[in-house]
């Protein structure tokens, strides 16, 4: 046995994992927390491979987790950051209507992000818009002058010294294969050896789906991983970035739609699209699993989800073949940009639940089943708000599982 007696093991060395176990630590001391990790370093999937934005809240319906999230996290985030000497960047976000359908949208969004209560927001005249970004072209602007930047990895690596430092223990390389039930404990399998414990919060990510169903939890979900790339700006053209560049989502698919983002990793990256990958873990094109595939191509969801978006699809599948399609993306924003300003960069993998019908699930979801909790999803401001999600868990723990 690798471990016995642990009071609670989570399940997922990414953002969530640790601010969830760094948080029960900090309020229990005398719990005894082990965190798995499969990955021989914390934060190397989608906490690792993000956009490194720390979102204000705009976007999100009033009263959903992802609004309650967002808005207190931003604070909380930038507040932690400045506190344990993480560099972070205020550096305000321009969302930009560049058409005259997108007019109104702007208008909903101000609205949105009013009763969200994101702070500063305000739509801004060509002049101002031309002072904040002066490379931008469009037609209408909201700033969000409380959105930053930050290395999220960075953050999770703190969140994780700080759980050791209090006593807490991350055991990297070990992956969770299975799980059985003995005398009213749990023992959990990996390839490390057996865990007895009793208790488990599941912060597995893109496998999230997987872990649930192993310890029990009735769940319809899938988890369709949506792979995004991006391109990032040469350095002789970074002048033409200041801060965070949006256009107006589509509030059907909101994780659509190529943006600049200045980055705490010293260049500007464009993107990213949003294209299905062959794997859960699928950084390049050419990553395949057969498993996750044929996961994928039996579940009905997945076939909805084509039935209600299939153009949309081909679109995005079109604008990751041919990089002149993705520039003309972009200079929808900054019509100065040009193909040779562009170098392939990097790219990270969404886990998107999707339910049956299709449709792919906006708000964080976390249930409870027998002995545990699961973060069934976690999308973007998934990272901003790791810290009020951490402690939205630590408190279905305290009531649901009575640690
Ligand atoms: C392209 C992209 C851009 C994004 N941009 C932003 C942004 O700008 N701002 C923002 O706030 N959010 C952003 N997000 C969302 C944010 O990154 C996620 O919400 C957040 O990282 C989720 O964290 P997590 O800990 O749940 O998942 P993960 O970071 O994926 O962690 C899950 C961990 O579980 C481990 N694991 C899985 N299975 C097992 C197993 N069987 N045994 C042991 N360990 C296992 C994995 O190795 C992984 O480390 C973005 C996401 C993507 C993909």
């Amino acid at each position: 046995m690798l471990k016995e007696n642990i009071d609670l093991v989570i399940i997922g060395g990414g953002i969530i994992g640790l601010a969830t176990a760094n948080e029960i630590l900090r309020t229990k001391k005398n719990i005894n927390i082990v965190v798995l990790e499969k990955s021989s370093s914390v934060a190397s999937q989608q906490s690792g491979h993000n956009s490194g934005v720390i979102h204000s809240g705009i976007y999100y319906k009033p009263g959903s987790f992802k609004a309650q999230f967002c808005v207190e996290g931003r604070k909380t985030m930038t507040e932690f950051c400045e506190k344990n000497e993480i560099p972070v960047w205020t550096c305000g976000k321009l969302i930009v209507a560049t058409k005259e359908s997108d007019l109104d949208k702007i208008d909903n969004l101000y609205e949105r992000g009013t009763a969200n209560k994101v702070e500063g927001l305000r739509v801004v005249s060509q002049d101002e818009m031309k002072e904040i970004e002066p490379h931008v072209s469009a037609l209408k602007a909201l700033h969000a002058p409380g959105t930053g930047i930050v290395d999220y990895i960075k953050v999770t690596e703190v969140y994780a010294d700080q759980f050791r430092h209090n006593g807490g223990e991350v055991f990297l390389d070990t992956e969770v294969i299975g799980v059985e039930k003995s005398n009213g404990k749990l023992i959990i399998k990996t390839n490390k050896g057996d865990i007895e414990t009793n208790k488990v919060i599941n912060c597995a990510g893109l496998h999230s789906d997987r872990i649930a169903k192993m310890f029990g939890m009735q769940t319809d979900l899938k988890i369709i991983p949506f792979r995004g790339e991006y391109y990032t700006l040469k350095k002789s053209k970074e002048y033409l970035v200041k801060g965070l560049i949006y256009p107006v989502p589509n509030p059907e698919l909101p994780f659509l739609g190529v943006h600049f983002t200045q980055t705490m990793k010293g260049f500007v990256e464009a993107g990213p699209n949003a294209v299905l990958a062959t794997k859960r873990e699928g950084y390049r094109k050419r990553d395949i699993s057969l498993r996750d595939t044929l996961e994928t191509f039996t579940y009905k969801g997945f076939w909805n989800l084509l039935k209600n978006d299939w153009k949309t699809g081909i679109w995005e599948i079109n604008r990751s073949l041919r990089k002149s399609v993705f520039v003309k993306s972009l200079r929808e924003l900054i019509p100065e940009v040009n193909s040779s300003d562009l170098d392939v960069g990097g790219s990270g993998v969404r886990a998107q639940a999707v339910a049956p019908d299709g449709s792919l699930i906006d708000d964080f979801k976390i249930e409870g089943s027998e002995n545990a909790i699961h973060v069934l999803n976690a999308p973007s401001p998934g990272a901003t708000s790791s810290l009020v999600i951490g402690k939205y868990i630590s408190n279905l723990a305290v009531k649901e599982l009575g640690i």
